[in-house]
């Protein structure tokens, strides 16, 4: 039984101080809630002060990025053993954003996704199709593509700390969210990629969780569809008594 994730993405939003006001708060709501894995991720200004917050909660931290070298002459960069150093357990990679507009290709997700997995950190890969994508009707074409190559490599005990976050691009801060039928069988395509190229086992082991306009209304009949292991969210993740409503779902 795959433990539901509920990941909040706060983008480029939140001060130090907003982001520790809310991890305190959240860390509070969440003192009774075992059955979910509630993740938070920062702008990278305050992850540091989140992860001293969060001591000795149940709510992990997650960077938004990374790069996939261990240390050097990038800069402006973070890397995998820095994020790990100051406490962040996840760490999203190959977010829409990341790769429409600073250029990412599923090549840098599997370089960035070795480095996480090589210094410890979970990655939540993330995979979607455009609108332009969704109305051609080359939804699994991409998916299959961005899998098969983000996931290069990968060996078969690693695989096991990935998770997936199935963002259709058009569903993302848009309020259209794809139905859960949609949602459903895009999850179910996903598992059996994970299934043929790695074991049978691991296609229902890992999580393979929604986002794309995720809100309280929404995440109870997305969640009530077996293949779809959680969510990860954006706007509604900024407003704390939105996101406890969809941890509660
Ligand atoms: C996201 O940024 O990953 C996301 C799903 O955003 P939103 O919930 O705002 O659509």
């Amino acid at each position: 039984m795959i433990k539901p994730i509920i990941a909040a993405n706060w983008k480029m939003h939140k001060t130090v101080a907003e982001s520790v006001d809310f991890s305190q708060r959240l860390a509070k709501e969440c003192e009774d809630l075992d059955e979910r894995e509630v993740i938070i991720a920062p702008p990278a200004t305050a992850l540091y002060a989140v992860s001293q917050t969060l001591k000795g909660s149940t709510v992990r931290l997650s960077a938004q990025n990374m790069h996939w070298e261990e240390k050097g002459a990038f800069t402006g960069e973070l890397s995998a053993p820095m994020l790990a150093d100051i406490g962040c357990h996840y760490v999203l990679i190959g977010h829409s954003e990341r790769r429409t507009l600073f250029g990412e290709t599923n090549e840098t997700v599997n370089k960035k996704l070795r480095a996480a997995l090589h210094f410890g950190l979970k990655p939540i890969v993330c995979v979607g199709e455009t609108l332009k994508e969704h109305e051609s009707e080359a939804t699994f074409e991409v998916i299959k593509k961005q899998v098969n190559e983000g996931l290069n490599n990968i060996s078969t005990g690693d695989i096991e700390c990935v998770s997936i976050a199935y963002e259709p691009v058009w569903a993302i801060g848009t309020g259209k969210t794809a139905t859960p039928e949609l949602a459903e069988e895009v999850h179910r395509f996903i598992r059996e990629m994970l299934s043929s190229g790695f074991g049978e086992s691991v296609g229902t082991e890992i999580a393979v969780i929604y986002g794309g306009s995720v809100t309280p209304h929404n995440i109870g009949e997305l969640m009530a569809k077996p293949t779809i292991n959680g969510a990860l969210v954006g706007g509604a993740s900024l407003d704390l008594e939105s996101f406890t409503g969809i941890i509660r779902y």
